[in-house]
């Protein structure tokens, strides 16, 4: 308990030191999840208001931008009205950053790198504000829906453990990542080393410091756990309360066989560096969106989406007033939800993420097959531990599938003989079992990966 508290004052007194006190706008979140939904909109119309017309006044991007559109930021009366401005990728954003930057005194902020799934980093400037609230203050509240404030015995499966750079001061930043982590009552295993033995080293780590939540890379999390598995360790042991993870995703089957080896739920936790939390699920199975932080439109062909309709995101950060990201398309797939959630928040809830847009593998024909239609495959074939689907080339796909049982042969006709119903006889199609996946620099594993330009 002492230890607990000792940790929590530690990671407040780093965030503080670092300009990232998320404390204030973390009781903000917590008073503003229950509130009308209606009463948060208006006080985002008219956060929305104040960030365009300083985006109108100070940054030169959106300065062109309204003055093409005959926008004016008065004008805005509702959500709607945002139509007029562009929506922006990472492509724009590559292509002339500095548009993006607010003329004159710059609030504090700090550069994050992004990995992307392009795997080509790119450096954010993002305000401080966003930093805390954004990043900080949602994944507290998230955290604590499960009762896991910061500072609670906590298991990571994640990247940064080691030093990857090979020189002096890429260890020294290691050693006091390292130190930093144990002060905050982290124990980690190092998501890039997941073979048996570490994860025999990662297991007897987690019976010494019993952390009661994990909080990993999806992939890597899956990768324990089966794991654990195979080399018959028992994973209800570690007395783990819940598994939160982020990244890449996992299909409902991966979930279930970490559940039952964990015997824990698993917590999804949705964000990005430039955006923070986007969503995270409550212990009632919904998905709730940072609705306080974020505005989120779904996206069919321009217009707003059906409630299930899979859309692409667009979003508009409230508190990035650095680098001010509005209708920013971050490149991911997800259905809005018309339900309400049993805990009682009003925060609207996405009902299935549907990953990367570009996650997509084409067809000879012009045909865009959607990611989420392996994921929804390879549910239906528990056998697949994991699965890795690469496009090299518009006729071909290469399918690598990792099946612990003795059953693979069976396994990998079976996902040949469903592929290519569904995709037909034009593309040719090659299924290997392997042992594992590669794991990439981010620490993550891509399942889907397109190599054709776009
Ligand atoms: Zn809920």
């Amino acid at each position: 308990m002492i230890r607990n508290r000792f940790a929590k004052t530690w990671v407040d007194l780093v965030q503080t030191s670092r300009g990232w006190d998320y404390r204030p706008a973390l009781a903000a979140l917590e008073q503003s999840q229950w509130l009308p939904r209606e009463q948060v909109e208006q006080q985002n119309l008219a956060k929305l208001r104040d960030l365009l017309t300083y985006c109108h006044a100070r940054v030169p991007f959106y300065r062109d931008a309204m003055k093409q559109s005959g926008f004016e930021p008065g004008d805005l009366r509702s959500f709607a009205d945002i139509n007029a401005l562009p929506i922006i990728s990472k492509t724009d954003l590559r292509a002339g950053y500095d548009r993006f930057e607010a003329a004159g005194e710059s609030p504090p902020y700090d550069v994050w790198a992004s990995s992307g799934s392009t795997g080509e980093p790119f450096f954010f400037r993002l305000d401080r504000r966003s930093i805390s609230a954004n990043t900080f203050a949602a994944l507290a509240r998230g955290r604590r829906w499960w009762g896991m404030d910061f500072g609670v015995r906590e298991g990571m499966i994640w990247s940064g453990l080691s030093d990857l750079t090979g020189t002096a001061s890429g260890r020294f930043a290691a050693l006091k990542r390292r130190v930093s982590w144990s002060l905050k009552n982290i124990s980690m295993v190092d998501v890039y080393m997941l073979d048996d033995a570490a994860i025999a080293q990662g297991y007897k780590t987690f019976l010494h410091t019993r952390p009661r939540m994990l909080r990993t890379i999806a992939s890597g999390l899956l990768r324990f756990c089966t794991g654990l598995e195979r080399l018959g360790l028992d994973g209800k042991k570690l007395g783990i309360e819940a598994a939160i993870y982020t990244g890449e995703g996992l299909t409902r089957t991966q979930r279930d066989r970490i559940e039952s080896v964990l015997g824990c739920p698993t917590v999804t936790e949705y964000g990005c560096t430039e955006l923070g939390i986007i969503a995270f699920e409550c212990p009632d199975h919904g998905l709730h969106v940072s609705h306080d932080n974020l505005l989120i439109e779904f996206l069919v062909n321009g217009r707003q989406a059906m409630p299930g309709e899979q859309a692409e995101l667009v979003i508009t950060n409230l508190n990035e007033w650095t680098h001010p990201l509005l209708r920013y398309k971050i490149g991911d797939f997800a259905a809005p939800s018309a339900k309400t959630c049993a805990c009682g928040r009003t925060l609207p809830l996405i009902e299935e993420l549907g990953g990367r847009v570009h996650d997509s593998i084409r067809t000879p024909q012009g045909r865009m097959i959607h990611g989420l239609f392996f994921t929804h495959l390879f549910d239906r074939l528990p056998e697949v531990a994991q699965f890795r689907v690469i496009q090299r080339r518009l006729d071909s796909l290469d399918i690598e599938i990792v099946v612990p049982g003795a059953s693979a042969e069976k396994v990998k006709r079976s996902v040949e003989k469903t592929i290519c119903d569904s995709l037909g006889e034009t593309m040719s199609l090659v299924v290997r079992i392997v042992d594992s996946l590669p794991v990439a620099a981010s620490g993550k594993t891509r399942w889907i990966v397109s190599e054709l330009k776009e």
